[in-house]
């Protein structure tokens, strides 16, 4: 068969979530450090054997992880922090790495490109070595169990170094510092050492992934590549080397394809159609394979022949059948493992539309047998069951959005000081960001439910109850904006996805956050509308008991896209707008119902941000028209909030102001030095709560450091748009803490109001 298959970044979980138990049970101490490993091999080598059963002919080794894959690579070039050397034992130190000790304060996490996954950053010393070779033993491993050669897959030293901080006097992110040439480069002489010595031990074809390829890199950064590869490939006599790229187009691709000294180039033509015109208009070099990514690695949606073969025959005109190897774009990681423990549970109409890591490489093999034996193309009818899910009151809805007219009648100046007046509330009003502790009693209760165990009655009596004890808990701390705690919530997400028709929740549709941390995300396939109302009934109830106004609590359409597997047959944008018109009844009904304040959370925000900066505006666009279609018709006296937990929003505040809310609330608490500095540079002209306290952390704040944060935020802020809260929602706090932590709060905001 001349045109192969090729798999890798298959989910490492286990279908059940093996990796995850394991790992916690070993965190625990219930179970060693041996035991630990053979569990390791037992999901890898299921992992393995469902490649091979399904006849894939390249598969992956060394894309198996404990933890995360950025970090298996610290440990194996010997970038470990000194915090750590301390540690003999190389599970411990390996985990102490990924999550701290009681010593020495974990490695830093970031989000890994745009998906959901977050990768540990690697914290350079500026030296590496090849300290352990974890590549040539998941070679080893995976060939007892493929029986044919294994492909080594992992991230290479383009990518590794850019992704990477330097830790100095000051710390500086390696893709940012003059020293970024030098550290690929010696980087790359130890890959070129651990390359010469797969090849001794028999490896005859690695692939490195290199997904900042597809960032926009400067005309330098390309010379540093191609003189890194050069270094990489040095002295190798068999062993091929193949370059593999996703999450977007190449940048640079004339230069890369033609100018990078490797055997095959990895191209992701799901994404967008861009690769292929560059394809199309550049070629390809004689002699170089293209791995073709053909078929989606990231989103959850079946794909379709009678799309995929035409692309793939395009593919073949312009490289020729001998040179391609047929792949998924992007790792398969960032899909869950199957769909079959969905049968039964999921809509069979639903699961039709549907494939997951399992069904991909069915799908790739399917492909393999149409192009390469003339296989008949299977019927797929994939439009008609869509059609299912079509709902005519919404495309109505969306037909009638005028794009001109998404914003408020009045300007912000004048709704606010009518708002402030209607609502009688103070300077630096105080708040909290919604949920209240979630004890062990919420979390029962709500669990009772969902499994019967507890009649609905019984149910919405202990809500109202919690309820109930959190007004009052409130009234007697002293907060002017109070908030009904989200008992009734698991997740913010799933919350309104449960309510809403057009989401699906799966079974077991896990998928890798970090280390052990799986997210099952909604799976949005159809038209999105609200049957009911969704909050109102909580939202009021609180209000009637007391006088003080009670913040109505949603969460934003950008987050619960952003969150969520979303239909890919129209686009995200419109998806988003879907999700923000039945928000929207959900705020026309609050205010109906006398409702003052209404919160409409956003803390994805700026994680749908695109990679590449040139089409970054236009989501910014859309994110900003989606959030303001949420709330654009209320009345001028009605206050519209926001909340963001995160600081890394200074090259976006333009846009959040943009989004024109009455008042925002963000985190920065734990970087008020950066989040200030907007300000400054900024004029934020809207109401904002900058985070007083940091809520991840149990300690309990002292008056005087959120004094001191509240009195830097008055110092670039108008004092009349200042708001006193903590940075993010409190479900995972614990009562004894948040008490006296707001009690703390109200008396900074009572002295800042003596003193002002
Ligand atoms: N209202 C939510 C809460 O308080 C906000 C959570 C978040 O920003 N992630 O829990
Ligand atoms: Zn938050």
């Amino acid at each position: 068969m001349s045109m192969k298959t090729s798999v890798y970044g298959f989910p490492k979980m286990g279908p059940n979530r093996e990796l995850k138990k394991t790992m916690e049970k070993y965190w625990s101490g219930e179970i060693t450090g041996s035991d630990l490993r053979s569990e390791y091999n037992t999901v890898n080598r299921m992992r393995l054997e469902t490649c091979k059963n399904a006849g894939i002919d390249i598969i992956s080794s060394g894309d198996f992880s404990g933890y995360d894959f950025m970090l298996d690579l610290s440990i194996m070039f010997g970038v470990i922090p000194d915090r750590f050397k301390n540690i003999a034992d190389p599970l411990k130190l390996y985990y102490a790495m990924a999550r701290g000790t009681d010593d020495a304060i974990a490695c830093e996490m970031t989000k890994w490109f745009d998906t959901n996954y977050h990768y540990i950053v690697p914290e350079l010393t500026g030296t590496f070595s090849l300290a352990k070779n974890a590549q040539e033993d998941a070679y080893t491993f995976a060939k007892s169990i493929l029986g044919n050669n294994p492909n080594p897959v992992f991230v290479g030293p383009f990518t590794y170094i850019s992704l990477s901080k330097i830790i100095g006097n000051e710390t500086v992110k390696a893709d940012e510092s003059p020293q970024f040439e030098s550290l690929v480069k010696s980087l790359a002489k130890v890959y070129n050492q651990l390359l010469k010595n797969l090849e001794k031990a028999g490896v005859t074809h690695i692939q490195l992934d290199e997904p900042s390829l597809v960032l926009e890199q400067s005309e330098k950064n390309i010379s540093i590549l191609i003189d890194a590869y050069t270094i990489v490939t040095q002295g190798l006599t068999s062993l091929k080397v193949f370059v593999n790229t996703y999450y977007e187009s190449l940048s640079h691709y004339k230069k890369i394809v033609n100018e990078l000294p490797v055997a095959g180039i990895g191209l992701d033509f799901v994404v967008n159609d861009e690769n292929l015109k560059s394809l199309k208009a550049h070629g390809f070099p004689k002699g170089k394979i293209l791995i073709a990514g053909i078929i989606s690695g990231r989103n959850p949606w079946k794909t379709e022949y009678k799309n995929v073969i035409p692309l793939v025959k395009e593919i073949i005109s312009c490289v020729g059948k001998d040179s391609i190897i047929l792949t998924h774009a992007a790792p398969l990681f960032h899909l869950p493992w199957s769909l079959e423990p969905e049968k039964g549970h999921l809509d069979n109409n639903v699961i039709a539309l549907l494939s997951f890591a399992s069904e991909r490489i069915e799908e790739l093999k399917t492909i393999q047998a149409i192009i390469v034996n003339n296989a008949p193309i299977p019927t797929q009818n994939l439009e008609k069951i869509r059609a299912l899910f079509a709902n005519q009151s919404v495309q109505k809805e969306m037909a009638e959005i005028d794009p001109n007219n998404i914003q408020r009648k009045h300007p912000f100046a004048s709704r606010y000081s009518k708002q402030l007046k209607e609502l009688s509330l103070p300077l630096f009003p105080t708040t909290t960001i919604g949920s209240f502790p979630q004890t062990a009693e919420v979390r029962k209760t709500r669990a009772a439910y969902r499994n019967g165990k507890i009649s609905i009655d019984e149910y919405e009596s202990f809500i109202n109850k919690s309820i109930q004890e959190v007004v009052k808990l409130q009234e007697e701390i002293g907060i002017d904006v109070l908030v009904h705690g989200e008992f009734e919530r698991t997740d913010m997400v799933e919350f309104f996805g449960e309510k809403m028709d057009g989401f699906a929740f799966t079974k077991n549709g896990w998928v890798q956050s970090y280390g052990s941390r799986c997210v099952r995300p909604p799976i949005i396939y159809g038209d999105v509308s609200r049957p009911e109302q969704m909050t109102v009934n909580e939202t009021v109830y609180a209000q009637s008991l007391t006088d003080k106004p009670m913040k109505g609590m949603l969460t934003g359409p950008v987050t619960i896209v952003n969150w969520s597997f979303y239909r890919n047959d129209i686009q995200k944008k419109d998806v988003a707008f879907q999700v923000a018109l039945a928000l929207k009844k959900e705020v026309i009904d609050l205010e109906k119902a006398g409702i003052k304040i209404i919160q409409i959370d956003e803390p994805a925000f700026r994680e749908g941000l695109p990679l590449k900066k040139s089409k970054q505006q236009a989501y910014l666009r859309w994110a900003v028209e989606s959030f303001r279609l949420t709330n654009n018709t209320v009345k001028e006296s009605t206050q519209i909030h926001t909340h963001m937990c995160y600081s890394e929003f200074n090259e976006i505040i333009e846009h959040i102001l943009n989004m024109d809310s009455d008042v925002i609330s963000i985190e920065a608490s734990r970087s008020k030095g950066e989040i200030l500095e907007a300000f400054e540079k900024f004029n934020y002209n809207h109401g904002i709560g900058v985070g007083v306290y940091d809520i991840h952390s149990p300690r309990i704040p002292k008056k005087e450091e959120m004094t001191q944060i509240a009195k830097r935020s008055i110092h670039v802020i108008d004092k009349g748009l200042c708001w006193i809260n903590p940075d993010c929602g409190l479900k995972t706090r614990g009562y004894e803490e948040t008490i006296p932590a707001l009690k703390n709060m109200v008396t900074v905001a009572e002295e800042l109001r003596a003193s002002n």
